[in-house]
C-alpha cells in the first residue's frame, strides 16, 4: 500500500485551500474546491458499483471536470482511460470494449457522439454512460445529477506500485489505437522526478495540449501532485495563449512544435510580458534550431526539449541554454535511462551510425492491453540480457552522447536503395520564406520504387510557383534526396497532438499498388 495521488491532494485541502488549483475560462478553482470533487467523484463511483482496478473512461474536453474525474477515479481506487474527443465511434466503442469500462463520462462539447456511444455501448448500461454538460434533454444523466446524491468524505482505496493507474490510447497515427498501461510505479516515479523541471507547488502550468495526451499528463500530474495550479485552456489559441501566461504569471508550458511556431509568429508577441516563465518544455515530433532560436531570443525562461513514447522505457532530454550547439539533438538520455541504436539485423551499431533507437528507463508501461503479441514485439534484449524497447524511431548517437532523430521508420522512403529521411526535406523547405507549413511522403515510382513528394502550404499573401520550389530546395539536398514533385495544399491534416498524419496522405498515392 502507498501514498496515491488522490490521497496525497487531500492535504493541500488544508495546507492551501485558498491556493488556485485550476484556472479556466469559467473562473478559479482553490485546492479546497478541488479536493471537494475529488471526493465526491470518488466516493459516487463506488456506490455505483466501480471495483479498485477497473476503468473508468473519460471522453475528455479538458474542462475542469475532467481533472477532477481522473484524480475522482484514483482516488476510488480505479483505472483512468482518458479518451480522445477527435476519435471515430467506432474506434472509441472499440477502445471503451477493449478495456472493460465500467463507466464512460462524456464532455458537454459531444453531445453527437454521446448518444452514438449509448447506441453503440450495448455491454455498458445506460445509466453509467454520463454526460459532463448540464441538462440533457431527457437523454441521460447530467453530471450535476449523479453527483447531487453523495457526499465529499474522504475514503481512500488502498494501491499498490503494481496497481493500474491509466491506459492511454495512442493516436493511432501509425495504425489501430493500441492500450498502453501505466502501473502506479510509472508515474509515482514521473510525478517525483517532474519536480527537478520545476514542476512542484510553485508551478503555474498552462496547458493547452488535450487532456487525454499522455503528453500533457506528463506535466499536469506532477504539478496536481505538488500541489502547484494548472492554467487550463479548452482550446489552443496562440494568441489567446499569450494573454493568460501573462494575466497569470505562468511559469510552465508544456507545448508540441506548431504551437511554438504559431505563439512566435504573433505580431504583438514582443508586447506580452512572459517573464514569469521559468521553463518551457517541448515534445512530440522534430524542433527545428531556427524555432529554438526564436524562442530562446524572444520567450523568457529556458527551454527543454523532451523525447520519449507513451510507452516509456525511452526519455531523452536537451536543455537549451546550457547546449546552443546540440539544438539539432533530443539530447541525452534523462537519469537512469539509457539508449541504444541498433541495426535492420537487430545486431548493435557502433557510435556515430544510423540506425534504430532502443532505450531502457526506470519508467516503463506495463504492456499493450490485451495485445501480449505486440507487447513482446516492442522488445529488444541486449547481448548482456537487459531488455529494451524499440522505438520505431532511426537515428544516431554523437561522439558527446547526444542523440539524434532522424525519422520514424515507418515514414523513412527508400528510393532506388537509398534511406531519405523525410524531416531532411522537410526542414529545407520549411526555410523557404513563402511556405507557411510542409511536409513530405513517399510515393510510388516505377524508376525508383519510391520518391519523395513535399506537400506545402503557401503562406496568406505569398506566392510561389511549383518549378521555384522545388529548384530552390533541391539545389540544397543532396543527389539522393530530391525531391521530385511539390503539390500544394490548403492546410496539412494533423492529430490533436500536432503531428502531421503522414498515413492518410500517402493513402491516396498507394491505393492499388
Ligand atoms: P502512434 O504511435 O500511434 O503514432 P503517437 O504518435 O501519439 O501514436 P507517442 O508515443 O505520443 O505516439 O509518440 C512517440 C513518437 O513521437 C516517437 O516515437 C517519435 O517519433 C516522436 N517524438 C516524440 N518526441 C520527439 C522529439 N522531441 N523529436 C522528434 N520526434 C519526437
Amino acid at each position: 500500500s502507498m501514498d496515491a495521488i488522490g490521497h496525497h491532494i487531500q492535504q493541500y485541502a488544508r495546507s492551501r485551500g485558498g491556493h488556485p488549483a485550476l484556472i479556466d475560462e469559467q473562473g478559479t478553482l482553490d485546492w479546497r474546491s478541488l479536493v471537494d470533487q475529488v471526493n465526491r467523484f470518488a466516493n459516487r463511483l463506488r456506490e455505483a458499483g466501480l471495483r479498485p482496478g477497473e476503468s473508468v473512461a473519460v471522453l475528455s474536453g479538458n474542462s475542469r471536470d475532467d481533472v477532477a474525474l481522473y484524480l475522482g477515479t484514483l482516488m476510488a481506487g480505479g483505472c483512468m482511460v482518458p479518451l480522445s474527443g477527435m476519435a471515430s465511434t467506432e474506434a472509441l466503442a472499440m477502445m471503451a470494449a477493449d478495456c472493460q469500462a465500467r463507466f464512460l463520462f462524456v464532455s458537454g462539447q459531444q453531445r453527437e457522439l454521446f448518444g452514438a456511444l449509448r447506441a453503440r455501448l450495448t455491454d455498458l448500461p445506460a445509466e453509467r454512460i454520463i454526460s459532463l454538460a448540464g441538462a440533457l434533454d431527457g437523454a441521460g444523466y447530467a453530471l450535476i445529477d449523479w453527483l447531487a446524491q453523495t457526499t465529499a468524505t474522504v475514503r481512500s482505496e488502498p494501491v499498490t506500485l503494481d496497481d493500474p493507474f491509466n491506459i492511454i490510447y495512442s493516436s493511432g497515427t501509425t495504425g489501430t489505437p493500441k492500450g498502453i498501461l501505466h502501473d502506479y510505479r510509472f508515474r509515482q516515479r514521473q510525478m517525483l522526478r517532474m519536480s527537478r523541471y520545476g514542476l512542484d507547488g510553485d508551478a503555474i502550468n498552462l496547458v493547452s495540449t488535450p487532456l487525454y495526451s499522455n503528453t500533457t499528463l506528463v506535466s499536469v500530474l506532477p504539478t496536481l501532485y505538488h500541489g502547484g495550479t494548472l492554467v487550463l485552456m479548452a482550446k489552443f489559441d496562440a494568441h489567446r495563449f499569450l494573454e493568460l501566461a501573462e494575466a497569470h504569471r505562468v511559469t510552465h508550458a508544456m507545448l508540441v512544435p506548431v504551437q511554438y511556431q504559431r505563439i512566435l509568429a504573433q505580431p504583438d508577441f514582443d508586447r506580452f510580458d512572459l517573464s514569469s516563465f521559468k521553463l518551457k518544455l517541448c515534445t512530440s515530433a522534430p524542433l527545428r534550431s531556427a524555432v529554438i532560436a526564436d524562442a530562446m531570443a524572444r520567450w523568457p525562461g529556458n527551454l527543454r526539449e523532451v523525447y520519449g513514447l507513451t510507452e516509456g522505457g525511452i526519455s531523452t532530454s536537451l536543455d537549451c541554454a546550457a547546449h546552443p550547439d546540440k539544438w539539432d539533438s533530443v539530447g541525452v538520455p534523462t537519469q537512469g535511462a539509457e539508449v541504444r541504436v541498433i541495426g535492420e539485423d537487430g545486431g548493435e551499431l557502433p557510435r556515430g551510425a544510423t540506425g534504430e533507437i532502443v532505450g531502457r528507463a526506470i519508467s516503463m508501461m506495463r504492456g499493450y492491453v490485451n495485445r501480449p503479441e505486440q507487447t513482446r514485439e516492442m522488445l529488444w534484449t541486449s547481448p548482456e540480457g537487459e531488455v529494451f524497447y524499440r522505438s520505431g524511431d532511426m537515428g544516431r548517437i554523437d561522439e558527446d552522447g547526444f542523440i539524434y532523430i532522424l525519422d520514424r521508420r515507418k515514414d523513412m522512403i527508400i528510393s532506388g536503395g537509398f534511406n531519405i529521411y523525410p524531416v531532411d526535406l522537410e526542414k529545407v523547405l520549411l526555410a523557404h520564406p513563402a511556405l507557411a507549413d510542409a511536409t513530405v511522403i513517399g510515393i510510388p515510382s516505377d524508376q525508383w520504387g519510391e520518391t519523395p513528394l513535399g506537400l506545402v502550404v503557401v503562406r496568406p499573401g505569398q506566392a510561389a510557383s511549383e518549378t521555384a520550389i522545388l529548384e530552390w530546395a533541391n539545389r540544397q539536398l543532396g543527389k539522393t534526396q530530391r525531391l521530385a514533385a511539390i503539390e500544394f495544399r490548403a492546410s496539412l491534416p494533423r492529430s490533436a497532438i500536432g503531428k502531421v498524419l503522414k498515413r492518410e496522405l500517402r493513402a491516396p498515392y498507394w491505393a492499388g499498388n
